[in-house]
């Protein structure tokens, strides 16, 4: 079936040449099928789906593209919430058909758009998992070259430390191996530099023996916020590195709570009083911790962010819990719409113990990441959307120049920013391996 744009269908008759005839779509209504975004939100839509399988796939899909100008965009687990994955009007490589993951010893090689869980899930026979976020369907390979912030960050760091290699297709075709001894510019900059350098059509990743962990839901009544964030503060100032200890606020049926998400991977021996710690911050309305498989807990994760809803974030990060900032945190949960959240990631441990200089990512002292999650169903978002600037202006003060470029918008504010003194590098090697921009993934600050 075709599009109503001929130079388009032009240039989809060339990739058909080059890919299996039912991998190319154009048709408006499969399109919008095929592309199945997290974020309902985003609207823009490609005028052309490339499904790909393989690297060579990849391959011709690129160099069908830089031949007919056709801008490109890449789309990995699709959880992008400001819809980075889709060029309006141009074309998407989409890699949700590359899940594969095969485990060789303590790494795994992992396809280009394989998910969390599909790595978790492989691992886990073995006794193994890897450093992944918080939520099963996220794509692994667009959270690791983001930076890559999960719960066992304090002994194996982020993702991006655990990264061994990657297969790349570069914006001039080419498909190389990047590694410490091979295109060692663009493996630094692949980890943290996100998707602005080519298509990582597979990746190599360490795996560590945390297959099961201790972790959980542990919840408090909203009025007990403020003594919970200071007991946080308190037991984080000496913790294991063993234990990360996640926290936010989200609304119940029964009302607003502060909530952590304690993991231990440490010796199971230790786990009960390590987790008594942190039930000591108060009187728990919600106890779910308890030994399982990390697979199984990310995989429980997914409902809480479903698929396709309408969502709008926003993030700052922040050095530590002063009471300032504390004071800002409780201000803004209670202001937040019932069906909002708050999510924080805590740096801790190995992630710290990297040099800032080592890697693109550039955040290495110990920080809290604020995610700050409006969701709705039904109505036109506007007063959850003001609520995520709302509470962006109120953490400001406590906050760290800069960001994460991985929850940022194109437009963002703090985007020039966000690669702090790694940033003439990173741009001097993007200018090297993408001087016409073909990739445009998570923004990059401008030369
Ligand atoms: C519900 C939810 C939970 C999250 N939890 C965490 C968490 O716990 N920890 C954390 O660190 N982050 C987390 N994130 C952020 C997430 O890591 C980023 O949004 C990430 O970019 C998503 O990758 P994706 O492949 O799913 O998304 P996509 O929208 O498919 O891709 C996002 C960008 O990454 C690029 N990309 C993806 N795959 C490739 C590839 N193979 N090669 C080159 N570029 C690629 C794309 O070009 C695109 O611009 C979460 C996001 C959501 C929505």
């Amino acid at each position: 079936m075709s599009s109503s744009n001929p130079s388009i269908d032009t240039f989809a008759d060339l990739l058909r040449e080059r890919l299996p005839d039912d991998a190319v779509i154009t048709e408006p209504s499969a399109i919008s099928k095929a592309v199945r975004l997290w974020n309902a939100q985003v609207t823009a839509r490609p005028a052309v789906v490339a499904r790909c399988r393989t690297a060579d796939d990849v391959q011709a899909v690129v160099r069908a593209a830089r031949s007919a100008g056709v801008p490109l965009s890449v789309r990995g687990g699709g959880h992008d919430w400001a819809g980075s994955a889709i060029s309006d009007g141009g074309l998407l490589v989409d890699l949700s058909g590359m899940r594969q993951v095969a485990i060789e010893g303590d790494e795994a090689r992992v396809a280009g758009g394989a998910t969390v869980s599909d790595v978790l899930d492989a691992a886990r026979p073995h006794g193994l998992a890897a450093a992944v976020g918080t939520v099963g369907s996220v794509g692994f390979a667009g959270l690791t070259l983001g930076g890559g912030y999960g719960t066992l960050i304090g002994v194996v760091g982020l993702g991006v430390d655990n990264m061994l290699s990657a297969e790349v297709v570069l914006a001039d075709g080419r498909i190389v191996t990047a590694d410490p001894r091979h295109e060692a510019d663009l493996f630094w900059a692949l980890r943290g530099g996100g998707g602005n350098f080519g298509i990582v059509t597979e990746l190599r990743t360490r795996l560590h023996p945390f297959a099961e962990v201790t972790t959980g839901m542990l919840a408090f009544p909203w009025d007990q916020a403020r003594p919970v964030l200071r007991a946080w503060r308190t037991l984080m100032a000496t913790a294991d590195d063993a234990l990360d200890v996640m926290f936010g606020a989200m609304s119940t049926p029964d009302g607003r709570i502060i909530f952590t998400l304690p993991t231990w991977a440490g010796d199971p021996g230790q786990a009960a009083g390590q987790i008594d710690r942190v039930r000591a911050f108060g009187d728990p309305v919600l106890d779910d911790v308890d030994r399982r498989a990390l697979a199984d807990a990310v995989h429980g994760l997914d409902e809480a962010f479903p698929h396709g809803g309408d969502y709008h974030l926003g993030a700052r990060m922040m050095p530590g819990l002063t009471d300032d900032a504390i004071e800002a945190f409780v201000q803004a949960g209670e202001a937040m719409p019932g069906t909002c959240a708050l999510n924080v990631h805590h740096a801790h441990g190995a992630a710290t113990r990297v040099k800032a200089a080592d890697t693109a990512y550039p955040h290495r002292d110990e920080h809290l990441v604020v995610e700050i999650i409006a969701s709705w169903a039904g109505g036109d978002g506007a007063a959850e959307s003001a609520w995520v600037h709302d509470t962006e202006n109120r953490l400001e003060p406590h906050a760290l120049p800069g960001g994460w470029a991985n929850l940022m918008a194109r437009d963002d504010p703090h985007a020039p920013d966000a690669y702090a003194a790694n940033t003439g590098r990173l741009l001097e090697i993007k200018a090297h391996y993408d001087p016409d921009g073909v990739f445009t993934a998570t923004p990059l600050p401008k030369r």
